[in-house]
């Protein structure tokens, strides 16, 4: 369990992870940083941009780290911000290579001898996930204009690490939570360890200075929680508000069948959390050449909101809007 490379003692330290040799030359690296109390406690991880257009939790990460103070820290903190730094560094959601599968979302626990993105993993299987006590991947919208307010776990997990899985989302306090289903996640390989997981998804990129920000400090705040929740720091865990918990069948998507310029009704971070009455335009999708409105995007039930889409350029089947069903949902 121990490793994660560092000395005994508390303080503060950065590691470069090895992958391998790249055709241009560079070194593919991947940078570990660990933060080490005074105290006993458990082992956090977090994971980020596991998703390479997903940026905006590394700066999250970034300020949570600056905040710990060491001496009075229980346990450690260890956090790969940059999970993929092939993705990150083109903006671009998965790995630009060519054969096998390029979303790391969908390869752990990774292969050593395998594609770029499975030898990715691997490393951060190893260097990370094989030795925490709890897994925090945070997500959010990415380069497509997406916003998002959500903490996902794992509903195949066994019935004692969901439970304590349910307890870290509910600790990081988004207003929804969504029991997914997901093979090859970060999550479901530490699960399947017997380790607990949350999934934020929360925010999204380049959505201007003031909601930027208010994200940002939402997730710093929410893994703050999460640490009070796991008795790693002082403060005491944010007072659980009433949750939304819904399932994959409850999760219901509205998404474009054409290509065009979507045009959203609901593009701002007050609207996530919004109860939306069956038959409610979202949205309407326009022809870029012939200028006419080629589809609406209704509602497809009563619910409410949890991801949505800024107007702009979309393709068929572009993620758009979701809603949680109200009448198969479960307030918490
Ligand atoms: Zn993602």
């Amino acid at each position: 369990m121990k490793p994660l490379t560092r000395k005994e003692g508390p303080g503060r330290e950065y590691f470069r992870l090895d992958v391998t040799k790249l055709a241009s030359g560079a070194d593919l690296r991947l940078g570990l940083h660990v933060v080490t109390g005074a105290k006993p406690g458990p082992t956090l991880g977090i994971l980020t941009t596991v998703h390479g257009d997903e940026t905006m939790a590394l700066i999250a990460v970034r300020d949570l780290l600056n905040s710990l103070d060491v001496a009075t820290l229980s346990g450690r903190v260890a956090a790969i911000p940059v999970a993929n730094p092939l993705a990150v560094s083109v903006f671009n959601r998965q790995t630009p290579e060519q054969h096998g599968k390029t979303d790391l979302h969908e390869v752990f626990p990774g292969n050593q001898d395998g594609n770029l993105t499975q030898r990715m993993a691997s490393v951060i299987t190893a260097n990370l996930l094989d030795h925490v006590d709890a897994l925090i991947d945070i997500h959010c919208g990415g380069l497509g204009g997406r916003l998002q307010s959500r903490t996902d776990l794992d509903a195949s997990a066994p019935s004692d690490v969901y439970e304590a899985s349910l307890r870290l989302c509910r600790a990081f306090n988004t207003s929804f939570l969504h029991a997914n289903n997901l093979t090859g996640t970060a999550a479901r390989y530490c699960n399947g360890r017997g380790i607990p997981t949350a999934n934020p998804e929360i925010g999204g990129v380049y959505l201007g200075p003031q909601a930027e920000a208010a994200y940002v400090a939402e997730a710093v705040a929410g893994l703050q929680s999460i640490m009070a929740s796991l008795g790693m720091i002082a403060t005491n865990p944010r007072p659980e508000k009433k949750q939304l918990l819904f399932g994959v069948k409850s999760r219901f998507e509205v998404n474009p069948s054409v290509g065009g310029f979507l045009q959203s009704n609901f593009s701002t971070p007050p609207d996530l959390g919004r109860r939306i009455e069956k038959g409610t335009k979202l949205g309407e999708v326009i022809d870029l050449y012939s200028l006419e409105v080629i589809e609406e995007l209704l509602a497809t039930v009563t619910g409410y909101l949890f991801f949505s889409r800024y107007s702009g350029v979309v393709d068929a089947g572009t993620k758009a809007f979701a809603l949680a069903e109200e009448a198969t949902s479960t307030w918490l």
